[in-house]
């Protein structure tokens, strides 16, 4: 299975880690969106397409995110699910990963192909938030005005 194409969609995410949705064909006739780059400690990464799991309201039927304690349509309180308690086992159990590849090559095939794509993007168009002023300026501002 090739990879025959790589669209890069960036987007600034409030907490500065999500950097971008990628979108990846393969073979010119399979499409995968909402691949996820993300920044981690140690760089760059590829996420899987993922959802959210949800559990059923026992009283209305509402669906709830995963390990709610209150319903959010009737306020019922929600049997508690036993947690995993390492972070991975954590994150898994709230999101579930909608198409992903099954051995760790072809992730890395994944991965490297939308990352060079991301990577071969002008620093423009990677950015949005060059024109804003940081906290720092914020405060010697302030102190220029009270001088
Ligand atoms: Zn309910």
């Amino acid at each position: 299975m090739e990879i025959t194409e790589v669209r890069i969609f960036p987007r600034e995410s409030r907490d500065k880690k999500l950097k971008a949705y990628a979108t990846v064909t393969f073979d010119d006739c399979f499409v995968v969106r909402d691949i996820k780059v993300i920044q981690g400690n140690k760089g760059l990464f590829v996420a899987m397409p993922s959802r959210k799991m949800k559990e059923s309201c026992s009283k209305c039927g509402h669906r709830n995110v995963v390990r709610s304690k209150y319903c959010n349509a009737c306020g019922a309180t929600l049997p508690m699910i036993e947690i995993v308690p390492t972070d991975k086992e954590e994150r898994q159990s709230e999101h579930r990963d909608i198409a992903h590849p099954i051995n760790s090559e072809f992730r890395e095939h994944i991965q490297k192909a939308v990352l060079d794509k991301y990577d071969s993007l002008p620093e423009s168009e990677k950015a949005s938030d060059t024109h804003s002023h940081t906290s720092d300026e914020n405060i010697d501002n302030n102190n220029q005005a009270k001088a």
